[in-house]
Parts: C-alpha cells; structure tokens; sequence
C-alpha cells in the first residue's frame, strides 16, 4: 500500500520536531503538524523563558552583593514589560531555527491540528484532510492542571500565562511543592514579589533527596518567601478591583493579586481521536507505550510528555533518537530512563544525580553519607548567609557513588 508520507508526527516540540527532523534527513517522506507554535512547551512556555526569567530575577541579589566587593550600583528599577517584550523575541528566534531545521531536512510543515483518524490517518484541521503514514508518532506532550474541581479555580493562572501576565503582581500565592512550583516561586520573589508556596505535603521537591529539600526550604524562607505545608486551597474569591482572596484548607485567606497553580501537568490526549485507531491510554490519559516507545498499535509511537515516563525535555528527544535509530537504522535502541542528571533552578540552584539517601538505604546494604553544608566564599564579603550542601552517597561495599546532590 502506498502512503502520503513515510512517518507523521503530531506535536511540533522537543521530540516531534527530533524525531521529524531525523527521519527527514535520511531522506524518507516525512510530515509534521504543530497547532501552535514550533519548538513547544519547552521553547516557547517552559524551560527556555523560565531560564530568562530567572537570569532576570538573581540581579537584585547581585546588585546587593556587589557592595561587598566595591560597587557602588546605585538606584535600580525593573521593568517587567522590558522582559517579556525580549523573551518574546527569543523564543520567536527559536521558533523559527526550529522551523527552519525541520523545512532544511525536506520535512513538510504543516501548521494545524491533527488528530488521528485510524492506525495509518491523520486528520488536518486547517484543510479538513485526511493525510496517510505508514508510521504515526504522536507526540502533543501535555498542559498544566489548572485545578478543574477548586471552587474558583478560573480566578487562577498557570505556567502558560505567568510568563506574558500584563503587569508584575505585589503579591502572589503558588500552589504546588514540584520544582515549577519552586522555580517560579523563585523567580517572583528574585523580582520583588510578596511570595508564598502552597504544598499539601509535609515538604516540597518530592521525590529529591531530604536534605536538599531542608536545605532549600530554609534559604527559600530567608530570603523571604513564605511556604505553607499541609494545606491546600479551599476556594478562590474575587476580592476588591483585581485582587483574589485565596482561602485555604486551614481557614486562613490571603489576599493577592495572582493565584498561580503549579499542581503537574495532564497530557493532551482526550481529543486526539485515539479512540479512531485503538491506541490504549492509562487511567490518567498518558498513551502505554512498550519499552521502544511503541503503542498497542503497531503503526503508531508516543514519545516525551504524552507518555507516563520522565517529563523532561532531553527525555523527549533521547526517546526520539531511539526511536529513529530503531526503526530507521536498523538500531534497536531502548531509551534509558535511569540515572538521569536534573536541575531545579532555583535560589540557590540544585543539581542532581542517582538515589537519594532513602532509595540508597533501600537499595544497599551499607551506604556512606558524605555531606558538607558551607557558606560559599562568594558570600563571606557580599555578607549574604546563604549556605551550600554538597552530598555524595556511597555503596560501601563496591565503594561505588551512588547518589551525588
Ligand atoms: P511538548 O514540548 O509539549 O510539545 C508538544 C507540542 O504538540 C506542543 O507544541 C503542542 O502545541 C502540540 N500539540 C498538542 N496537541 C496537538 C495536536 N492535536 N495537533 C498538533 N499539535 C499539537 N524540561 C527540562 O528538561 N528542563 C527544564 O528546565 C524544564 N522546564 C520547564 C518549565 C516549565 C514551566 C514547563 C511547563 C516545562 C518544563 N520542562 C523542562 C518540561 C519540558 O518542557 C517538556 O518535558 C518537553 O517540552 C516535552 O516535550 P514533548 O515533545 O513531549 O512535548
């Protein structure tokens, strides 16, 4: 049977646009749809303006610091609009080397919807087309909870529309402990936002290692942001002109400009006519995809964010990569999902890689803990009292690093 196209790939961000590209360069027939803007969540609302956003937000801690060292900086003043004005240039470059790199490889862009119409169709919305493949890969990764059941909830925001809000606010409260949640907490508070985090959990950064966690939350409070555990939101209230009342779970309310969600994200997979060629999803919506990232159908793929796996850019396009390898190389390839070295850019950064001190302690016999907490010589004449962890763990008796925090 002959095809329209050789692979078509739903979703234009970090492993659509990865995958495309690859296949297109071995000269195969490929095709790409991207409903909104090429590049993704990543590009264009995810890792690439928060990075901006938080360069943006550590100045006035340097200009604070720079004292110390002999500087006289003067007044200062921040001008929000500037920021977003700039970063929306950015990504609009990026944009466009990501169209460019795919149209550079002979892939056909199309900018539309698609949704799929059988194990080998995909529908275009733009034409109202149906387009044959004779491999599928969906990958339309996903978009934040925006917390559907909260009486209220459409007085928030989420991470999309943080980034483009039309004014800096006084005041905001963050719902979520996940490392968006601590990010933009970070960010807003860097910039001279009256900040609190909300966490329903006895601790943020679930899932990373306790001490970094304690760590974090102390220098967070220090440098003067508020963080609420074991609560949640009650409801939201329009208050006075622009305000929102947050009443949370403990009977406080508090009064803010901006009511930020950061609770994860739900992948885009209810209206994208699965049901039309049979592929199966989990009870949270994510397609079930083998260990090669294929699904239930033999013609079709998911990959990155519209899978249960790890939600991270590089994730995405190492999938990608296995997958072209696999199918196109004649390469088996299993994307390897352990180990994988993450960053929280947060106030002070972390970098992590490996088990924490718990799984350690599971997963081996013996484990060596070693951890030193400092005051990084950048602060003793800034006069900041930031401190530092550093913190190895060690099987003891292979004498193998397990875990480095
Ligand atoms: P996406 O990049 O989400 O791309 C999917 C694309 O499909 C989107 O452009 C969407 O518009 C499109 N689409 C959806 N449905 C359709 C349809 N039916 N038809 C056509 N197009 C469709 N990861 C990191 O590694 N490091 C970070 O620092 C980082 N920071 C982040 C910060 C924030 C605020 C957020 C939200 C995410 C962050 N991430 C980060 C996660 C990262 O952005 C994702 O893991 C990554 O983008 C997933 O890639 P993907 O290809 O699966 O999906």
């Amino acid at each position: 049977m002959a095809f329209d196209f050789d692979l078509f790939v739903i979703g234009g961000g970090s492993g659509g646009v990865r995958a495309a590209r690859r296949v297109g360069a071995l000269g195969k027939k490929v095709g790409i749809a991207e409903e909104s803007r090429y590049g993704g969540t990543c590009v264009i609302r995810g890792c690439v303006p928060k990075k901006l956003y938080v360069y943006a937000s550590t100045f006035s801690e340097s200009f604070e610091d720079a004292e110390g060292y002999g500087w006289s900086v003067g007044e200062t003043s921040f001008d929000w609009p500037t920021l977003v004005a700039n970063k929306e240039t950015e990504i609009t470059r990026l944009e466009g080397l990501y169209r460019k790199g795919l149209e550079s490889n002979n892939v056909e862009v199309f900018d539309t919807r698609a949704e799929l119409r059988g194990p080998n169709e995909v529908w275009l919305k733009n034409e109202d087309r149906i387009v044959t493949a004779e491999r599928i890969v969906v990958a339309v990764g996903g978009t934040p909870n925006r917390h559907e059941d909260l009486e209220g909830h459409d007085l928030g925001i989420v991470s999309d529309a943080a980034f483009d809000l039309e004014k800096l606010p006084e005041k905001i409260i963050i719902a979520g402990g996940g490392y968006i949640a601590v990010e933009f907490a970070g960010i807003f508070n860097g910039l001279g936002v009256d900040t609190t985090l909300l966490y329903r959990g006895p601790e943020i950064l679930r899932g990373f290692d306790d001490d970094v966690r304690q760590l974090l939350h102390a220098e967070y409070e220090n440098r003067g942001i508020k963080i609420i555990t074991d609560q949640v939101f009650a409801k939201i209230e329009k208050g006075e002109g622009d305000k929102r009342i947050a009443h949370l779970s403990g009977g406080d309310a508090l009064e803010v400009d901006q009511v930020f969600f950061a609770l994860g994200r739900v992948p885009l997979t209810d209206t994208l006519g699965l049901q039309y060629a049979g592929v199966k999803t989990d009870d949270q919506g994510y397609i079930e995809v083998n260990e090669y990232s294929r699904t239930n159908v033999e013609s079709i793929w998911a990959l990155g964010d519209v899978t249960n796996r790890v939600q991270l850019t590089p994730v995405a396009i190492h999938e990608a990569m296995c997958f072209v390898a696999t199918e196109y190389r004649d390469d088996p390839q299993k994307p390897d999902h352990d180990l994988i070295a993450t960053a929280v850019f947060s106030h002070p950064e972390i970098g992590t890689v490996g088990l924490t001190e718990e799984q350690a302690g599971k997963e081996y016999g013996r484990v060596e803990v070693y951890k030193a907490i400092f005051r990084p010589m950048k602060h003793t004449l800034s006069g900041r009292s930031d401190r530092m962890l550093m913190k190895l763990l060690v099987d003891a008796e292979s004498q193998r690093v397990v875990g480095a925090h």
